[in-house]
């Protein structure tokens, strides 16, 4: 990855707290040099608590925006003039873009898996879903299936108050919380046409795992299984779950989805996602 830098180049960073590990960097630079786009993007270091200070350096230094991870997404929303529907409806933004001094707040991880869905020829309309975990990511995901018509969202989740918090943002009724231990698991896994998991179980670097995967078997058969992580590219449960002939997918698309659509709110044009996909998987491979 090669980065020409000019007098006039707009600069963009992601923030967060720890945000080393974070694959914005490659993924935007990469994208902005196939496009043509004279920007930067870089990694900024933010401590927890400081997102406020963050946006006035940013603005200070003539940013053209950002992307914000853990800690900062929900601290950033009080601190925007707008917000867009889907940051307004999970109470969360991962884009900010600064324009005349003003921020105008996104959030893509919803849009994203969606895309990644129906990338699968999967439409969440009419479809009952069984979700692992009550975090942001799955707030992102169990709000934006809802909207999209899902029939039914089940979360199961280790904490069951952050699950039934979550639930009770529904305003459908359609999200129903259950608990992560075997019988629960199974027993909302019998009606899922497809599975999410949405903790952090099996990532790369946390060490905990799934018990068991018994709760695999009693999904239907044609059930397909996702997982948002997207290193290891393939999880212990999606291997479990490839393995008791499901189709799977990771989180790789979902996340090259949402920063095309970040990049897109930062440079105000329309990318074509598809030659992203196929420039930007490579990177997540490796
Ligand atoms: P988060 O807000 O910290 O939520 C973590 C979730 O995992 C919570 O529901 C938590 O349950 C559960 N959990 C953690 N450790 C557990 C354990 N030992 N046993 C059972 N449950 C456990 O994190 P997040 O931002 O939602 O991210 C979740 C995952 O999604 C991460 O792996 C992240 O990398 C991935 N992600 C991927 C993308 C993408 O673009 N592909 C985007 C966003 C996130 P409790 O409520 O009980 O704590």
């Amino acid at each position: 990855m090669k980065v020409e830098l000019r007098n006039t180049t707009k600069k963009l960073c992601v923030i967060g707290d720890p945000v080393m590990h974070s694959k914005s960097l490659p993924l935007h630079n990469t994208m902005l040099q196939a496009l043509g786009l004279d920007y930067v993007y870089l990694c900024q270091p933010v401590p927890a608590g400081q997102a406020a200070q963050w946006l006035s350096a940013a603005k200070f230094c003539g940013y053209a925006g950002f992307n914000a991870t853990i800690p900062h997404k929900q601290a950033l929303v009080p601190l925007m003039d707008s917000l867009d529907e889907d940051a307004r409806m999970y109470g969360a933004v991962n884009t900010v873009c600064l324009r005349d001094g003003r921020a105008y707040g996104h959030n893509t991880d919803g849009r994203g898996f969606l895309q990644s869905l129906l990338d699968q020829g999967v439409d969440p309309a009419g479809r009952r879903f069984l979700l692992l975990g009550a975090g942001g990511a799955a707030r992102a995901v169990a709000l934006k299936l809802v909207q999209q018509g899902a029939a039914g969202v089940t979360v199961c989740n280790r904490t069951p108050e952050h699950a039934a918090a979550l639930c009770a943002q529904d305003p459908t009724g359609r999200m129903v919380p259950a608990g992560f231990d075997r019988e629960s698991l199974c027993r909302a896994a019998e009606g899922a046409e497809v599975l999410v998991n949405c903790t952090s179980l099996g990532m790369t670097g946390v060490e905990a795992q799934f018990s068991d995967f018994s709760f695999l078997d009693a999904l239907p058969e044609g059930a397909m299984v996702c997982d948002l992580i997207y290193a290891p590219a393939q999880t212990r449960l999606l291997a479990e779950a490839a393995r008791r002939g499901h189709r799977t997918m990771n989180g790789a698309a979902m996340l090259i989805y949402q920063a095309v659509f970040a990049l897109e709110h930062f440079t105000d044009t329309h990318i074509e996602a598809r030659p992203m996909l196929d420039l930007l998987r490579p990177l997540l491979e490796g």
